[in-house]
Order: C-alpha cells, then structure tokens, then sequence
C-alpha cells in the first residue's frame, strides 16, 4: 500500500477533485464500451440479412439439384417408351410362345419401371413447385429484412457518432480534471485505475465500497482525518469519506 503524505496538498479537496475525475472517467470507460461494441452490433444485425440469404442459397441448390434429377428421368423414361414402342412392333415376328412369353415380361417390366418413374416425377414436381413459391417469400422477406437491417445501421451509426462525440468532450472534461489533481496523487489512482475502473472507493459503515472488506478503525480514523491519501488494504482503492459523488461502475 503506497501513501502520500504532503501537508503541501489539501487531501479533502484533492479527494473531491478525484471524485469529479473517477465521474468522467467512469463516463469515458461506459462510452468506449459501446463504441467498441459497435462493429459486433453491425455484423450481428447484417447477419439477419445472411441467414436470409443462406436459406436461399441452400433452398436453390436443392431445387437445382430436384430439377436436374428430373430432367434425367424424364431423359430415361423417354429412351424406355421409344425402346417399347420398338419392342412392341416387333412382337408379332416372334416365333415361339416361350419368346414371346418372354417379351410380354420385359414390356411389362419397363412399363413397371415407368411409373414408379412417373411418380417420382411428380414428387418432384411438386418438391420444385413448392421450393419455388418458397424462394418468391423468401425474396420478399430478403427485401424486408435489408430496409429493416440498412434502418437499424443507420441508427447505429448516428448513435456511435454521438457517442464519439460525447467521448471527445468527455476527454478533453477528463484531461482539464486531471489537472486539479496533485502528480503524486495521480500516480496513485492511476495505478489503481489499471486493476480497477473505479479506482476511488467510498467509506460507507467501515467498509471499502469496491471490495467490501472491513475497514481497520485505526485506518477510519486516518481517513477521516483526512491528512493523507489512504488506500484499502486489501484493494488498494483509494479511500474517500466525502459524500458519494460519482456513479457506481
Ligand atoms: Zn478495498
């Protein structure tokens, strides 16, 4: 635990300055925050766009792929009713009834092959024709979800600008507090700052507000007195008796 002992400097009010600054600080630290949180914001609202148009890329493969299969058995089933008509018209040149019993089998065969082609024709058919009326809601909510999301950037970007508006401000506040405080007792806070945000912690019934350990009453007594900078023993948050002047991080 570092102390600074200065009769030179006039604790009470340093402390007080201290609480203006740690006020500002605390401000700064919320605003960076949510200036940093912006680009994972933006990629998060971009990315209802993309699961939209994921859905979309994925649905019209499987289209593409129903489409194609279709065009193949459609190809097949063609070649087979071109082979049967042949076959057909060959029929009466057989000679023996076990050839033609023979042939009556394979017509029969590419006509049962046929049809279970013909259905899954349709099945997909109808897999494309569902796809497809799919794809036409899909376009409309794609259409929605972009002005929704472009809405919801802009918003975003007028708010990060304010933001690093008020940030600027909010620095130049800082750097002008700094200057009412002593070096010696700045170095002080800004070590602690480094570990902790709120590197000034009240006093409230003998306890540290920032890590809420007892409070030694000899070390009560020096901070009510107020002849030097004190720090928590445990935390090393620098103690202030002075009525609670900035925001809780
Ligand atoms: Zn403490």
């Amino acid at each position: 635990m570092e102390r600074v002992d200065n009769m030179a400097i006039d604790v009470k009010s340093q402390l007080v300055h201290l609480s203006v600054l740690q006020e500002l600080d605390l401000r700064l630290h919320k605003l960076i925050e949510k200036i940093d949180a912006v680009p994972n914001q933006k990629a998060e609202i971009l990315s209802e766009v993309n699961i939209v148009k994921d859905e979309m890329v994925a649905l019209t493969a499987e289209k593409e792929a129903n489409e194609k299969e279709k065009r193949d058995i459609e190809a097949v089933v063609a070649d087979a009713t071109e082979h049967l008509k042949t076959f057909e018209s060959k029929l009466y040149s057989i000679k023996t009834n076990k050839e033609y019993q023979a042939a009556l089998k394979e017509i029969s065969e590419i006509k049962k092959s046929n049809r279970e082609k013909d259905d899954r024709d349709l099945q997909l058919m109808e897999l494309i024709d569902a796809a497809t009326q799919k794809l036409t809601q899909l376009s409309t909510d794609l259409a929605d979800k972009e002005s929704q999301v472009a809405e919801s950037v802009a918003k975003l970007t007028a708010e990060a600008a304010q933001w690093e508006a008020e940030r600027q401000a909010c620095e130049a506040e800082l750097k002008a507090a700094e200057a009412h405080v002593a070096p010696q007792i700045m170095a002080v806070y800004r070590k602690v700052r480094s570990r902790y945000v709120d590197a000034l912690a009240h006093v409230e019934a003998g306890i540290c507000g920032g890590c809420r350990m007892k409070i030694t009453p000899q070390l009560h007594i020096e901070i009510q007195r107020a002849n030097t900078v004190c720090q928590c023993p445990s935390c090393h948050r620098v103690l202030c008796p002075v009525e609670k002047t900035a925001e809780p991080a």
